[in-house]
């Protein structure tokens, strides 16, 4: 057997009410755990135009056959909360529709978890306490961005289309907080 892809056993107080984003999808064939009968997991319905490769497919009809596993979209309220959060925390560009679905899904569904292992995902969650956990368990730091001008260094919190002091174009940076 090959032995990365060994059952992983679920770690102790994990999580039971999940909500599975796009990267952690990928991972499920080889991470079955998540699909054990005592979890209960949203997957926003716009999965398939997200996932296009054939391993992908397979993996689709995976989570077809599952009962456990519930196809949702969100409200059309939710998302705009989503987008909303999205452009606070500087990370709107760079969300999918399916990823700003999966934060949607969280803000209808506060008593599950969010699984990623995208970084803005992550940010954002954790800028905003929305629960998430990456397939490795791990919680991530979170990222405070700002916005230098590349020519005059004013620094701005949120994100402009250009520099309000001489209209220069703008570069994103962060610290960890
Ligand atoms: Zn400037």
């Amino acid at each position: 057997m090959n032995e990365l892809v060994q059952k992983r056993s679920l770690p102790e107080n994990f999580p039971k009410k999940l909500i599975l984003d796009s990267t952690v999808i990928i991972q499920i064939l080889a991470k079955d755990w998540f699909l054990t009968d005592d979890c209960v997991v949203i997957v926003p319905a716009n999965i398939k135009e997200e996932l296009k490769s054939f391993e992908s497919n397979l993996v689709l009809t995976l989570l077809e056959s599952k009962k456990n596993i519930i196809f949702l979209m969100p409200s059309s309220f939710s998302l705009s909360n989503a987008v909303n959060l999205a452009k606070q925390a500087g990370e709107y560009e760079r969300l999918s529709s399916y990823d700003l679905n999966v934060i949607a899904l969280a803000i209808e569904n506060p008593e599950f978890t969010i699984i990623s292992d995208d970084n803005a995902i992550q940010n954002l969650c954790n800028i905003f306490n929305i629960r998430v956990l990456s397939s490795f368990f791990k919680i991530t730091k979170r990222k405070k961005y700002y916005w230098k001008c590349t020519v005059c260094g004013a620094q701005f919190s949120k994100k402009l289309d250009c520099c309000a002091d001489c209209g220069s174009p703008l570069k994103r940076y962060f610290r960890k907080v």
